[in-house]
């Protein structure tokens, strides 16, 4: 199936490097029959744009040029990977930008909220109580505020996930499979940390399109698996009515493990924060306690039981978040 994508201002540095992650195979996955490990340094999309948003937002840049705005419109937590990305996008693109940013805050800011602040973005700060019970009265409210100062806004969804942000990964698994079939491989899984859904959607998608073998598992780092299964089907069913394409979204392999999440969105206990120190020193990869470090110590988990020892290769998508492991400081005065 040829794809028809939609404008996109080209901002990653792409394609990311695929790299084998012997050692880690070696000690974690070997000993249980599992496969070659393998990373998708998606962390590497840019610099401070680090991350998987960055694919996303191409998408999200290239509509709101298309329309004439000239303000982008954002949510999520003080340490969203997404709201910096955007807030990076804008100064780049000379697009104004405005947070809505969920919690409290005071002092010195630090990891993503600091370089929200260095881009130049206007943040405001919300208890989470009235963030998530009047969240799109706040769109609303911010939309009207820069329209009356004369500008045209784009509103972008918690993590760019909605029927256009998944054009990111499904370019971004196309890339994924040619990086594999470059390396002589189709691989049996991919796996990434899953917190808005559309990233596992658009690899979902894009792996079906493909008509690949491969299945791709998100690791949920807040909500249910019914609850990701059903925001993948929404997302897929809106890019399919604006798209107009026939793919039938209930014929779609969507895999969620759940069994990770921990105490809560950005809630992390001693495990997943040994598993990042083992990832820095084995591999000298950097993970963070929210999303990657999650994933990834979910993965070695399931390695462990052997969930995955019927295959040879499995690459897990590194979406980035580095900045947000700062503020996680005082977690990391364990004992080694
Ligand atoms: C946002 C984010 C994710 C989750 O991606 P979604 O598309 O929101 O599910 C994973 N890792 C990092 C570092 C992120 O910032």
């Amino acid at each position: 199936m040829s794809l028809a994508f939609p404008a996109r201002v080209s901002l990653a540095r792409l394609p990311t490097p695929l790299q084998p992650l012997d050692r880690i195979s070696e000690k974690y996955s070997k000993p249980y029959g599992g496969p070659r490990i393998w990373v998708k340094r998606d962390d590497l999309t840019e610099s401070g744009m680090s991350g998987n948003k960055l694919r996303k937002l191409e998408f999200v840049a290239g509509a709101a040029l298309e329309q004439g705005c000239d303000t982008l419109i954002t949510c999520g937590g003080i340490q969203s990977n997404h709201c910096r990305t955007t807030a990076l996008v804008g100064a780049r693109l000379g697009l104004r930008v405005q947070l809505i940013l969920r919690g409290q805050h005071s002092g010195a800011a630090d990891g993503n909220l600091l370089l929200d602040e260095l881009a130049g973005a206007i943040v405001a700060f919300y208890p989470p109580g009235q963030y998530f019970s009047q969240l799109e009265q706040l769109f609303d409210h911010w939309r009207g505020y820069h329209a009356q100062l004369g500008h045209k806004s784009l509103s972008i969804p918690t993590g760019a996930s909605d029927g256009l942000g998944i054009w990111g990964y499904i370019a971004g698994v196309q890339e994924l499979l040619e990086d594999c079939r470059n390396a002589g491989f189709e691989p049996e899984h991919i796996v990434c940390a899953t917190g808005s859904g559309g990233t596992q959607a658009g690899l979902t998608l894009g792996a079906h399109i493909a008509g690949v073998r491969t299945h791709v598992t998100g690791f949920a780092v807040c909500d249910s698996a019914d609850y990701f299964r059903r925001k993948v089907l929404e997302d897929v069913g809106q890019w399919r009515q604006a798209t107009g394409s026939n793919v039938d979204e209930r014929a779609l392999d969507i895999r969620v493990n759940e069994h990770y999440i921990g105490p809560g969105y950005a809630l992390a206990e001693e495990p997943v924060y040994r598993a990042i120190s083992e990832a820095a020193r084995l591999e000298g990869l950097i993970l963070d306690p929210v999303y990657t470090g999650k994933a990834f110590y979910g993965l070695l988990q399931e390695l462990s039981k052997g969930t995955y020892s019927d295959c040879d290769n499995l690459v897990f998508v590194h979406t980035g978040g580095q900045f947000g492991l700062f503020p996680h400081r005082e977690h990391f005065s364990f004992p080694p």
